[in-house]
């Protein structure tokens, strides 16, 4: 996945830049009453129909709000065609305040433009989203996934992403030092939010030595208070710890110039999205440290697998099986990155284009 745009990059002609990335769509939606400033970005529909969040973030600028989408519908088509769903990518940004420009007719509206695409792309909630703008959505469209369990919806993803993670660091684990038992693992965990939470249960239940770090103290105190084995670390000293396993699971860009100075870990697995701060410098980087990076988007897929289930009749179980191979397709990843001497997010990349091709030319178009 791309995750760098450069300025040059940023000014060129829309058409330019959906060619850049292959995308198939992009619709720009206004609506002066409501002040709705949104684009929708539908990246590829080969696999099945664009499923991915609407974000909504007071951007800079309408470059910085497409550049955003543009990269995010990309990064939503490679997660699904590795996790094996029958789902393309796609990612919607409304550019406003989601603290004070909220009100129910802008996202109605918005709801509109979604049903105008026919089910060619589907929304989810994401940044700045909360389940009241869904609703609002929802009563335009039908075209709405991971919605709560009492709204009939799959629920919180969270624990879903957490195991799916797991599963993911267990693979890594088993490339790395031969076994993918965790016990007596040094693991540090940057996030004490809802995926990391999940993560720290299935650790410290399989026995792993955990750290974890937050901004947030209260967050902290909470999960120490559930798991007392697992020790508390400064935000900034979760790069310096002598751990096995990095896992971030808060922000983005936690892999760059100054962390890979310092970190000590030989495996990298977590859930935040785009972790490496440029995919192609540092994703060659710790392959040359001798750090085994799990991509972010073929072990952060549980979320995304949770919500497909709501297609079929949503079944938790079955979810949870689905995220399992997880295991499986990131020890493939490994041992391509390793056949081939190629860092595992190219690997990855590799996998997810080769799926989107072969379904492409046996003629299965959505
Ligand atoms: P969350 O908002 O519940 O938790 C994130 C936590 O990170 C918060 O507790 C926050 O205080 C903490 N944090 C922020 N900055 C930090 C810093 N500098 N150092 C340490 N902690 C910091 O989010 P979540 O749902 O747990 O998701 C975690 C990550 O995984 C996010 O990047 C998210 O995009 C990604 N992700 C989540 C899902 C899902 O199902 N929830 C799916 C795929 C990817």
């Amino acid at each position: 996945m791309l995750n760098t745009t450069t300025k040059a990059q940023s000014a060129e002609p829309v058409l330019a830049r959906m060619e850049n990335y292959d995308h198939e769509q992009v619709l720009f939606c206004h609506d002066r009453t409501t002040g709705l400033k949104a684009i929708i970005a539908i990246h590829d529909t080969t696999l099945g129909p664009a499923l991915g969040g609407t974000r909504m973030w007071p951007y800079a600028s309408e470059a910085e709000a497409l550049s955003d989408v543009l990269r995010l519908s990309r990064g939503m088509t490679y997660k699904s065609s590795l996790a094996g769903l029958d789902l393309g990518g796609g990612k919607a940004v409304i550019i406003g305040d989601a603290r004070t420009q909220k009100t129910e007719a802008m996202f109605r509206r918005f709801g509109r433009f979604v049903d105008s695409l026919n089910g060619r792309y589907i929304t989810a909630e994401d940044v700045g989203m909360s389940t009241t703008e869904m609703v609002n959505i929802l009563k335009e469209t039908k075209n709405v996934a991971g919605l709560p369990e009492e709204m009939g919806g799959s629920g919180d993803p969270s624990p879903v992403t957490a195991y799916g993670v797991y599963c993911g660091m267990k693979a890594a684990a088993k490339t790395a030092y031969g076994t993918d038992d965790l016990s007596g693992r040094k693991v540090s965990i940057q996030g004490a939010g809802n995926v990391g939470r999940g993560l720290v249960e299935l650790l410290v239940k399989e026995g792993a030595k955990v750290f974890l770090t937050d901004i947030h103290d209260d967050k902290l105190a909470a999960i120490k208070a559930e798991f007392p084995a697992i020790t508390l670390v400064q935000p900034e000293a979760v790069y310096d710890l002598d751990v096995d396993i990095y896992s971030p699971c808060a922000l983005g860009a936690t892999v760059n110039d100054d962390t890979l100075k310092r970190l000590k870990c030989s495996v990298i697995a977590g859930a935040a999205n785009n972790q490496l701060a440029d995919e192609a410098v540092h994703g060659k980087a710790v392959m040359e440290k001798g750090i085994l990076y799990a991509p972010d988007f073929l072990i952060n897929a549980g979320g995304i697998i949770n919500c497909s289930w709501e297609r079929r009749g949503y079944n938790r179980k079955a979810a949870l099986r689905q995220t399992e191979d997880i295991h499986q397709t990131a020890l493939r990843i490994f041992k391509a990155s390793a056949d081939l001497g190629i860092p595992t997010y190219l690997a990855a990349n590799q996998a997810a284009e080769d799926r989107i091709t072969s379904m492409r030319s046996a003629g299965m178009r959505f």
